[in-house]
């Protein structure tokens, strides 16, 4: 049962969007000023970055809050911040994504991991390049304001840039935002799509054996025990290490 049923706002989910702004924020100023090198910008980019996917993933599940025009926000400003735009078509298919899990035809992760680890990303980007990333599942549908606060987040972003380079700031937002997005883009595909899902022999599985490692915990902030979450969606990522020990221990 979810932990933030009488919770207002979990207030561990939104520190991670503090860290994630202020983190992808100070590597992109400090960069401008001359105190970070470009590889210093980009590491402290992918670290900040690399939390992105916890708030907007908690926003969509109705686990950050129990208001949900806060959900909302906080998926939207961690989109942005991330460069990872139209926080409501991404959640409408991470709802998919848990609503037909394993589904050969609805579920839009079960074709990209059918590869091996080393096809994966080339299959993926593939799919990308050649549109066959098209959700086939008509349900769910965006709502009109969705659909345009989606569009309003590529419009922000494509300004910003455009800003970005008339007064010549471009180049820390380009190490600080936009090369850690390429790698974050990457490191997400792997531990939240092909890790948790994947099959050596192909299809798919979706409650693999939780990891209880902590490292492992803290740099994927939950997601080792991604299996424990497709069980229950509103179970908070920081209690699903718990979860996965108290059931390891049950196990033995
Ligand atoms: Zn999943
Ligand atoms: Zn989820």
């Amino acid at each position: 049962m979810s932990s933030l049923s009488t919770k207002k706002i979990d207030y561990k989910t939104l520190l991670i969007l503090l860290l994630q702004i202020a983190g992808s924020s100070l590597a992109c100023i400090l960069y401008y000023f001359d105190y970070l090198s470009v590889a210093t910008s980009i590491l402290l980019g992918i670290v900040s970055m690399n939390l992105s996917f916890t708030p907007w993933h908690e926003a969509s599940h109705k686990n950050l809050s129990t208001n949900s025009t806060i959900n909302s926000f906080v998926g939207i400003l961690s989109s942005l911040f991330s460069i990872y735009p139209a926080y409501f078509s991404k959640k409408r298919e991470h709802l998919i994504h848990h609503k037909f899990a394993g589904d050969e035809q609805f579920d839009p992760v079960y074709p990209r991991i059918q590869t091996n680890f080393w096809l994966f990303l080339p299959n993926l980007i593939f799919r990308i390049l050649s549109r066959k990333e098209k959700i086939q599942y008509n349900g769910l549908k965006l709502r009109k304001k969705e659909i345009f606060l989606d569009t309003i987040h590529y419009t922000l972003i494509l300004c910003f840039l455009a800003i970005s380079i008339y007064y010549q700031f471009f180049s820390a937002l380009l190490y600080g935002l936009l090369i850690p997005r390429i790698f974050v883009f990457i490191l997400h595909a792997i531990y939240i799509c092909y890790f948790p899902h994947s099959k050596s022999d192909g299809g798919f599985i979706i409650s693999k054996t939780p990891s209880t490692n902590l490292i492992l915990f803290y740099l994927t902030l939950g997601q080792s025990a991604h299996g424990i979450h497709h069980e229950n969606p509103n179970i908070a990522w920081h209690s699903l290490l718990a979860v996965a020990k108290k059931r390891g221990r049950s196990n033995e």
